[in-house]
């Protein structure tokens, strides 16, 4: 008997007691592993995310998180041959496996970039601008994230063993949240590898990642309010955990990414002959046959105008009939075996329910297989339908195998309801060169998919293709589709946190953030702020410049200088008419560049370089013989881990004679750590 896979729970690895059930190769159907989960202390495992996982990751700024991740990502990709060794076993070949594999280290490493470059080098995260909810100033609100004290359970489908861990882990682990991690028992042996790999390299911090083998027993019986449970799988066990009383009543929060019917439409405007036909058809076969066409994101529905059906059919008949299907281990087999003879099972009643208002046009189940046995490997050839008048079978049934169903439309808002049927769906592709077609289309699509691809000859080379979830974008989709949303870069890190309104002060809202709040104390110590290091800068720091009158000379001078010799700058009569000025004004980056000459400290110092500008406003015009004045206050301090510099943002507020803000941005500066400069920083 093959070994038990191990569960890894409370800080130790859990063997069950008992034989388990065994894990057949797709392709061979040898055993592989057993699996069981029986005598798992579930509560055990929830109590130690809680008390020593999450602690323990939320003492980390989103920066020093994000440098986890990275460093994890890094020591996967080490170790990737050992997974990819084992992914075959799955069924996967090797282009499905550099998809789960490769893609899931590709979705940790850009996590931990977006943490750096998108996630403040703190613990809280602000969510929109300041609102003034009172006329003097004193009382002001701000939205702000926080991580919740839970504990985040991710349960995933068979398909990707390793992205579907990684996809959910990253984010929540950037978002302060320890997980216990559920795969699919039929393919759990890979992603078991995938945790040992991670638990072995001692990066993460103990009880943030934690798994169940086998059966997730009364998991969901152990969470409560500040917990969420992220599932991926069939719309059937989203029903029964959707219905589970910690879910109805308990306040658990639960995201659901279920089956999905999505669908690629041909532009009307698509000719047999244009590029983007072939793109169509080549899109079409390569979703049906990755993995096996058991992905979530597969095109079920081809929808092409009545006059194309027949030279699609064609077309993809004629690619399919060069994918060769076999044992993954073959390197002349495109396409591998289903993860198991259930699948294989559960596809063919999908097929079988297609033809109640469908016929199959290319395919014969059962045909011939480059190499493998038919009776214990879970395999399957590739097979297109073609829906009839009025069919509903196809907008109904996933059969989670190499099957599409092609139906025909008139019009392209024919079309547009044609994939609004499916109720919901991840996602939808439309291949057309026509502008207008792609706006109607996408317009027509986008409230009932999570994302939309947009095909033709312009961007096919660099495309993606319709069947890849990214992580820098949104992932998931409403109705049928569980109405979930993962990914999207740092848009799934928030969704695992807390959105609070803070109503206060801006002082007290300026302690509460850690980040300067207009109208909070500045402080003017003498020195001037750009004589400080990073480490002797505090947050409301300031200084106030003397006052400069601006002259008719320097306006005329700047415009013939920058060659911005825009009317309401240089010719008087006409700026005169200008309703907004009515006269002569200066431009404004003239206000920005003289607010610089007065709050600037020449000398060699710690600030480093002006990197950008932020949020610039100009408010009131300034006329020749206007007296401009700036304050400049530290408005936030983000040290950069592995740099000796750090960013400082500074507030800055331009005022006329009369006290009037004239413009308003914030100065974006590098800032080094210590200063005098180390050795390092002079060379
Ligand atoms: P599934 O049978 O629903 O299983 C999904 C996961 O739920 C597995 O880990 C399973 O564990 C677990 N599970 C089953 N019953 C449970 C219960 N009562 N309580 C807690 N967990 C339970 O789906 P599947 O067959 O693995 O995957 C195929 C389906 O997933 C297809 O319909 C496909 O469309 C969908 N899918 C969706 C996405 C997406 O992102 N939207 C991605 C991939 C797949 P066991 O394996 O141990 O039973």
């Amino acid at each position: 008997m093959s070994a038990i896979l191990e569960s890894y729970a409370a800080g130790g690895w859990f063997r069950a007691a008992d034989d388990g059930e065994p894990l057949l190769d797709a392709a061979t159907g040898e055993e592989v592993a057993r699996i069981s989960s029986r005598g798992l202390d579930v509560a055990a495992m929830v109590r130690h995310a809680r008390d020593t996982g999450g602690p323990a990751l939320r003492s980390l700024t989103f920066h020093e998180r994000a440098a986890l991740l990275k460093a994890l990502a890094k020591h996967l990709s080490e170790r990737k041959e050992e997974l990819h060794a084992l992914s075959v076993r799955t069924g996967a070949t090797s282009r499905d496996t550099m998809i789960d594999v490769d893609g899931g280290i590709g979705t940790l490493f850009s996590y931990a970039s977006k943490g750096v470059r998108e996630l403040p080098n703190d613990t809280v995260v602000l969510d929109g601008g300041l609102e003034r909810l009172g006329r003097g100033g004193t009382f002001v609100g701000q939205h702000l994230y926080t991580s919740r004290p839970g504990v985040a359970v991710q349960i995933n489908a068979f398909n990707f063993p390793v992205w579907g861990m990684l996809e959910k882990l990253a984010p929540a682990f950037l978002a302060g949240l320890p997980s216990i991690v559920k795969p699919a028992s039929q393919t759990a042996y890979l992603t078991e590898l995938a945790v040992r790999q991670i638990i072995e390299s001692g990066i993460l911090p103990e009880g943030v990642l934690q798994l169940v083998a086998g059966g997730a027993g009364g998991l969901l019986d152990e969470l409560t309010v500040q917990d969420s449970v992220a599932f991926t799988g069939s719309a059937h066990t989203a029903g029964i955990l959707r219905r589970h009383l910690n879910v109805l009543d308990g306040g658990v929060l639960l995201g659901v990414e279920a089956d999905s019917l999505n669908c690629s439409i041909l532009g009307p405007d698509v000719r047999p002959d244009d590029p983007e036909f072939d793109l169509f058809v080549k899109g079409v076969v390569t979703e049906m046959t990755v993995k096996a066409g058991q992905k979530c994101t597969a095109i079920r529905r081809v929808l092409v105008p009545e006059t194309m059906a027949g030279q699609v059919i064609e077309a993809l008949a004629a690619r399919l009939a060069k994918v060769t299907v076999g044992d993954p281990r073959n390197p002349d087999v495109r396409m591998g075996p289903l993860a198991g003879l259930g699948q294989r099972d559960e596809v063919r009643k999908g097929v079988e329910a297609l033809r109640a208002s469908a016929e199959v046009v290319y395919g014969v189940p059962g045909s011939s297989l480059l190499d493998g046995d038919p009776e214990r490997g879970a395999f399957m050839t590739p097979l297109v339908l073609r829906g009839r008048s009025g069919a509903t079978e196809p907008h109904d049934v996933e059969p989670f195998g190499p099957v599409s169903t092609v139906l025909t439309y008139d019009g392209v808002e024919e079309a547009v309801a044609l994939a609004a049927r499916g109720r919901g769906s991840l996602v939808a592709s439309v291949v057309t060169h026509d502008p207008q077609v792609a706006r109607s289309v996408v317009l027509g699509l986008a409230p009932w998919h999570g994302r939309v691809l947009v095909l033709d000859r312009d961007d096919a080379k660099e495309s993606t293709g319709h069947g890849s979830p990214l992580p820098v974008l949104v992932h998931g989709g409403p109705g049928r589709a569980g109405g979930g949303e993962e990914l999207g870069g740092v848009r799934g890190v928030l969704h695992h946190m807390q959105r609070t309104a803070v109503q206060a002060s801006p002082d007290q809202l300026t302690a509460i953030t850690g980040r300067w709040t207009t109208g909070a104390a500045r402080a003017d110590s003498g020195v001037h702020p750009f004589r400080k290091s990073l480490a002797e800068l505090r947050v409301g720091d300031t200084i106030g410049s003397a006052p400069r009158t601006v002259s008719l000379a320097d306006i005329e001078h700047f415009a013939e200088f920058t060659g911005d010799t825009f009317y309401a700058h240089t010719d008087a009569a006409a700026a005169a008419r200008n309703p907004l000025f009515g006269g002569i004004v200066a431009h404004g980056y003239l206000v920005v560049s003289l607010a610089a000459g007065l709050f600037v400290d020449p000398a060699p110092g710690p600030v480093l370089a002006n990197f950008g500008v932020d949020g610039l406003r100009f408010l009131t015009p300034v006329k020749a013989g206007d007296a401009i004045d700036v304050t400049l206050t530290v408005k936030q301090i983000t040290p950069r881990s592995g740099a000796d510099y750090g960013e400082v943002r500074w507030d800055a507020v331009v005022t006329n004679q009369d006290g009037q803000a004239v413009a308003t941005y914030d100065v974006l500066t590098l800032v080094a750590k210590t200063w005098p400069a180390t050795p390092a920083q002079e060379a």
